[in-house]
């Protein structure tokens, strides 16, 4: 009996011939762009995945946020721009990437049609042959444990905080949010995570599914839905990330407790969390999302663009100093956007606290103790 894989792998071939054949490739030579577009079935798949992620998104997280929201609004609009990055990326962006860089990329480390000698995890344990969903699942804990140790550097490396703040700023979370983040941030990202699928062996159809499931998870992580599910939802946060997991990813700092955000960096799987200490679960009251960091807090104001660019402001100026490199929490500064570390300002905060006879109490600022929030 033909397996899930080979069924699978079957029908994806089936549906990205189709894409390919009537979409694609007309729109290709309508654009007269064949001979830079390369192999159209590759733009195929990009479009499936796309495809499918919207498709839930829109018909199914969405209608799930009015429902059953975890946080009421009074309306929407901070989530719109979210949305244009979502479709953004996912109608143009994603597809683009996948053949431009990603393809070309893994054909430049031996990738390529499947071949029938072993790479990778096959070729260093045989039995992995017989056993296609054993190892499949191997596949997919050691890609989400990549990913887990990615978002974590994401948040303590201060030039690529720079760039990530940008998916944190948000202050209304919602089933857009998982693709508001920086071009250059997710490029480092994806190259990072194909590395890792190509250093143990996977195929491409199974790279498909991989990047699928976890985008998928992940856009429903981002979700405004509250899922009251009892002790059945407890169980299952304990065995797949959901929304209220990633929403205490999302939240501001909280100044009694300032390393309490520093939690739930898992995509998909939250025993890395569990694992590594970093699970934090909801036993408390739930805290309104965003960064308390006024700098990082301006991209509210901005445009798909103007995001994009103002980010990459920040990002070359923790580049350039040396605080940029160093390990920690930090909020930005000047027209320069050097970076500050907590700890400093902190420190600062207490000498001038010891220096003023009669110091303004912490925290009497409407900002005070909402600073970055990671
Ligand atoms: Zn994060
Ligand atoms: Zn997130």
């Amino acid at each position: 009996m033909a397996s899930f894989f080979e069924f699978f792998s079957q029908h994806w071939q089936l549906a990205i011939d189709g894409v390919s054949t009537q979409a694609v490739v007309p729109v290709v030579q309508a654009l007269d762009i064949a001979q830079a577009a390369g192999d159209p079935r590759e733009i195929a798949e990009a479009v499936l995945i796309a495809a499918i992620q919207l498709l839930l998104i829109a018909g199914v997280m969405r209608p799930l946020e009015s429902l059953l929201p975890a946080e009421r609004w009074q309306d929407r609009r901070l989530t719109t721009v979210d949305r244009n990055f979502t479709l953004l990326m996912l109608l143009g962006l994603f597809p683009l990437f996948s053949f431009l860089v990603l393809m070309p990329f893994a054909q430049l480390l031996g990738a390529g049609p499947a071949t029938s000698e072993a790479s990778g995890l096959k070729a260093l344990v045989p039995w992995f042959e017989d056993h296609p969903y054993v190892l499949f699942a191997v596949y997919y804990l050691v890609y989400d444990c990549a990913y887990y140790w990615i978002h974590r550097a994401q948040h303590v490396l201060p030039w690529w905080w720079a760039m990530h703040s940008m998916h944190h700023s948000q202050r209304q979370m919602s089933c857009w949010t998982n693709d508001r983040s920086n071009y250059l941030d997710g490029m480092l990202q994806s190259i990072i995570l194909a590395c890792v699928a190509l250093a143990m062996g996977v195929e491409p159809a199974e790279f498909a599914l991989l990047t699928l499931l976890s985008e998928l998870v992940q856009n429903f992580s981002h979700a405004n839905v509250a899922l009251r599910l009892g002790w059945l939802g407890k169980v299952g946060e304990r065995l797949l990330i959901g929304p209220r997991f990633h929403r205490n990813h999302h939240m501001l700092r909280d100044a009694q407790r300032p390393e309490r955000h520093n939690c739930n960096f898992g995509q998909v799987l939250p025993w890395w969390d569990q694992l590594f200490g970093t699970a934090l679960y909801h036993d408390e009251t739930m805290r309104p999302t965003g960064v308390g960091d006024p700098v990082v807090d301006a991209d509210n104001g901005m445009g798909v663009i103007a995001m994009q660019w103002y980010t990459l402001q920040r990002f070359w100026g923790a580049v350039r100093c040396r605080a940029g490199w160093r390990l920690g929490d930090v909020s930005f500064s000047g027209p320069g956007y050097a970076p500050i570390h907590d700890q400093d300002l902190e420190a600062q905060a207490s000498s001038s606290f010891a220096s003023h006879p009669t110091p303004p109490p912490l925290g009497s600022s409407p900002d005070a103790g909402q600073k970055t929030a990671h």
